[in-house]
């Protein structure tokens, strides 16, 4: 979560960037580096972050999924320069010793080198959370704060050839001798929780004891990183909390808040010696390259176009660089999202047009430009072929960006280019099964394509499980264009159309808290004929025999077997994105179904099977 940590009480006043300040830019392999220090202390602040960096990835394998936006970090020497970025409130300044601003387009840090280990300890804290995010889905909010806070301990050594990480943090061991927060309560907080959102000793608590039980874990006697993960994974997986401890620590919950109590109170503590030498990372040797004072001024600009509250800084900001250099990509792309974000994409228009002519390298400009065009005003061929354009350019600077994928399937659609949406979106539903509106985009290209089956294994799994009522609107509208699909030939075709996907993945901003129940369910089912009958159970297996085939189904009055002459005779319908178009004699992976039967003489006949979505209820 975003953090400021307060500073020694510093007289800030805002002030113009003195004229002899010399910025300079550096790549390193993760971070661009600018700031207004000596190139040898952008060398150090890049090393530093870069072997955060390989630390973290290191110690937790992470699945950082592709398509993560750059990270930039702005070091300032001291506080006074570092003063007038800070956070504003209510017009005063909040004085932070450094700063994590998370962007759709570009996650911002800044140091102070004045502020020295306290200034990193805060973008440590915050960068850890941007590194772990893809590690599993749903991480529980005490593991994410604990490890987090673990990590905010790197610091850098020897010159560069060791990493210390894990050092006690003092005041969490001090404050949880005198308070402490049981298991039991800290492992039922959540982002909605009072104790998260509220300031005070609850909130302290919070991340106190999150830290003791990941640092005990990790370096109490009994050492148990991997049950940690496992345990953590459990729970977000939807486990219980007794169940998932016991299949992992092997504890009941007691025995481990008493072991984590007595922890906190020894006296000497271990932490982790990470020796470089061996790798790669013992230095950063990009040259520094000198910023000219209107490219300083874009990136600043846009720095506080990032934060709360700033638009007009950052406006005069950026003003002033086009002033200095008219034809600067970076400043008309950086005005065009400021503009974008505040919903005047009217006028953001020709600001990011400029940026994506001149190729800026700022992908969520070609972006922004993309999404202008392919969602607003007069949609002619003319405005979605540049909006292709734009995209695939977003798309080759950064690859894999999701939301850039996403919109081209969608103009890809309305093109009617098909293929093309089946093989750029395919792989990524593949990847992410959960990201339904690349799947309702993806699911419209195959009706295109005339591939029902597809389109039907993608849509079920939305119409079970989103938590969003407008994506499952869609993919019944889809289910219902089905029929019309089939009968294409007879009824003429016609475009099957979705809306175009938001900018930000819905299932993504409002995953947290929907999977209790879950959303209703309306599949198009196969309607009962009279004399039909249907069961709701568990799909075992087919038997085969020269006689014909059983359907084996177990439902809540036992076992339900039916016959037919042969498995074409049944009509199969699976609703289900695991399972192919097809099945083959023998026993089922056990999965939900529906079986429609009806009774013949002193048989059973098979009408039917439809695999339906987990958690469908009937
Ligand atoms: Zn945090």
């Amino acid at each position: 979560m975003r953090r400021v940590a307060a500073f020694a009480a510093l007289l800030l006043a805002a002030f113009p960037r003195p004229a002899s300040a010399e910025w300079r830019s550096l790549r390193s392999e993760h971070f661009q580096i600018i700031g207004d220090v000596s190139q040898g202390q952008l060398r150090d602040v890049a090393l530093q972050f870069e072997q955060f960096h390989e630390v973290v990835t290191q110690l937790i394998p992470s699945t950082l999924r592709g398509g993560s936006p750059p990270v930039v970090v702005i070091v300032f020497p001291d506080q006074r320069s570092h003063g007038p970025y800070m956070p504003r409130v209510n017009g005063r300044t909040v004085p932070v010793a450094g700063m994590f601003v998370g962007g759709q387009d570009v996650n911002y840090i800044t140091v102070s080198l004045e502020a020295g280990h306290e200034s990193f300890a805060v973008v440590f804290h915050e960068y850890s959370h941007l590194l772990l995010r893809g590690v599993f889905a749903n991480a529980p909010l005490w593991f994410n704060e604990g490890l987090a806070e673990y990590y905010s301990t790197f610091e850098v050594a020897n010159g560069g050839r060791t990493a210390r990480i894990g050092k006690p943090i003092a005041r969490h061991v001090q404050l949880l001798r005198e308070r402490r927060m049981p298991l039991s309560q800290l492992f039922s907080i959540g982002h909605g929780s009072k104790e998260y959102n509220t300031d005070g000793l609850p909130r302290s608590l919070l991340y106190a004891q999150s830290w003791a039980v990941v640092h005990h874990a990790l370096h109490g006697e009994t050492r148990r990183r991997d049950q940690l993960i496992g345990f953590a994974q459990r729970l977000g997986a939807g486990g219980g909390l007794e169940d998932s401890l016991r299949a992992t620590y092997a504890l009941p919950l007691e025995q481990l808040d008493g072991e984590v109590q007595a922890y906190v109170r020894r006296q000497i503590y271990q932490h982790l010696e990470v020796d470089f030498t061996k790798s790669l990372v013992t230095r950063v040797t990009g040259n520094a390259v000198r910023l000219a004072d209107a490219e300083v001024d874009a990136w600043l600009g846009d720095f506080l176009a990032h934060q709360r509250d700033r638009d007009s800084d950052a406006e005069a900001q950026l003003a002033k660089s086009l002033k200095a250099r008219p034809d600067l990509a970076q400043a008309h792309a950086a005005l065009g999202l400021l503009r974008w974000r505040q919903g005047k994409h009217d006028e953001a228009l020709p600001y990011l047009a400029k940026a994506s002519a001149a190729s800026t390298s700022n992908e969520v400009a070609h972006f922004a430009y993309g999404y202008a065009l392919a969602t607003g005003g007069t949609r002619d061929s003319a405005r979605l072929a540049d909006a292709a354009t734009a995209l695939e350019k977003a798309i080759a600077l950064r690859p894999g960006y999701p939301a850039a994928q996403r919109l081209l399937g969608y103009v890809y659609l309305q093109r009617d280019e098909y293929e093309k949406v089946r093989d750029l979106l395919g792989p990524m539903v593949k990847i992410s099964p959960g990201d339904h509106d690349a799947a309702l985009i993806l699911a419209a290209g195959l009706l295109g394509l005339n591939d029902v089956s597809g389109a039907r294994a993608l849509l079920g799994p939305i119409l079970a499980a989103s938590p969003d009522e407008d994506a499952r609107r869609q993919a019944r509208t889809l289910l219902g264009q089905i029929a019309a699909v089939q009968n294409r030939s007879q009824a003429g075709s016609s475009r099957p159309s979705v809306a175009a996907p938001g900018l930000e993945q819905r299932t993504e901003s409002t995953a947290a808290g929907t999977r209790s129940s879950g959303p209703s369910v309306i599949l198009p089912l196969r309607p009962l004929r009279a004399g039909e009958q249907r069961t709701f159970g568990t799909f075992e297996a087919i038997e085969c025999s020269d006689q014909g085939v059983v359907l084996v189904l177990q439902g809540p009055a036992g076992t339900v077997r039916a016959r037919a002459a042969a498995f074409s005779s049944v009509e199969f319908t699976t609703y289900r994105s695991q399972t192919g178009g097809t099945v083959s004699c023998g026993p089922q992976p056990a999965v939900p179904a529906l079986l429609t039967w009806r009774s013949e003489a002193d048989s059973t006949v098979a009408v039917a099977i439809e695999l339906v979505p987990d958690g469908y209820i009937p």
